[in-house]
């Protein structure tokens, strides 16, 4: 009909499939980040903080309203942030995403305990980076290196071992209980689709085994755990003359820099994430 003009209904289309962009922004997982700058010119953080994707490096460059440019280094380890993701698939109702997420955090674990041993034997940064190369893609060899490291920090056999740990599951015996790393492999390579429930015990094996670590690394290594920090930010270090620096912490979890006792089950530390998520998405933000 002559009064459906051509560009109306190509508008039309338009609004039905929303842009790559507005997607991304809806659908990803993000943080915030405030203006380093704007605060230091009106001694206060600015209203509206920076809405960003999370990324991979942890390196967040962010222009705000008023044009500065700052590039954010997050100062949490990978498996603290990727141990958030899966307590955030859980609470969507993502059961399988939760436990790959839980079982990269773990892993991530094993690299940083070893980083940080390392550190205290006096290996270089540099060096542990060259010998990490080779076996960076082989986690069968990296849960070895770890097993063997913690046998020379403490000169004890891990125990007991989280690979082979099971929850207490209602309804069933321990002996028929599968263990984390059956019940990993069940998830991740064949398909199994855990109940809530399963992902919430298992995970909280892997959320009191990280803290236990994380206690015993602090009682003994506390320099070298400041040092394995230092060597993560640096990463912004790379930023282009006249970009602002700044580092951020944001509470996660599974915590190096938590300063008290974790929660007795994942289960009540969940509430805490919940509320964090909604102000994370729900408060006015400026998108960049
Ligand atoms: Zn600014």
């Amino acid at each position: 009909m002559s009064f459906i003009r051509g560009d109306r209904r190509v508008k039309k289309l338009g609004q039905c499939r929303p842009r790559r962009e507005e997607v991304a922004r809806k659908d990803t997982m993000r943080l915030r980040t405030s203006c380093m700058k704007c605060l230091e010119v009106d001694g206060q953080p600015p209203e509206l903080a920076n809405s960003v994707e999370l990324r991979d490096d942890g390196l967040y460059e962010v222009t705000c309203s008023r044009g500065h440019v700052t590039v954010t280094a997050i100062q949490e380890q990978k498996f603290e942030i990727l141990f958030d993701l899966g307590a955030m698939a859980l609470l969507d109702g993502y059961t399988r995403e939760a436990v790959s997420s839980t079982a990269a955090s773990l892993e991530r674990f094993f690299e940083y305990y070893i980083l940080v041993v390392s550190l205290k034997h006096g290996i270089t940064y540099e060096q542990f980076s060259e010998a990490w190369a080779p076996i960076s893609k082989q986690s069968e060899r990296q849960i070895g290196a770890f097993l063997f490291f913690y046998l020379v920090e403490n000169k004890k056999p891990l125990e007991p071992l989280i690979l082979e740990a099971r929850p207490e599951l209602d309804g069933r015996s321990r002996g028929d209980t599968p263990t984390w790393s059956a019940f990993r492999n069940d998830v991740i390579h064949k398909g199994y689709i855990p109940s809530a429930e399963e992902v919430i015990e298992y995970g909280n094996l892997v959320y009191q085994f990280t803290y236990r670590l994380i206690g015993e690394l602090k009682a003994s290594s506390s320099e070298f755990m400041t040092k394995a920090t230092f060597h993560h930010l640096q990463r912004a270090q790379g930023a282009d003359a006249g970009q602002a620096v700044a580092t951020m912490s944001v509470p996660t979890l599974v915590s190096l820099v938590r300063a008290e006792r974790p929660s007795r089950h994942l289960r009540e530390a969940l509430p805490g994430l919940e509320k964090y998520r909604r102000w994370l998405y729900d408060r006015p933000q400026s998108h960049s």
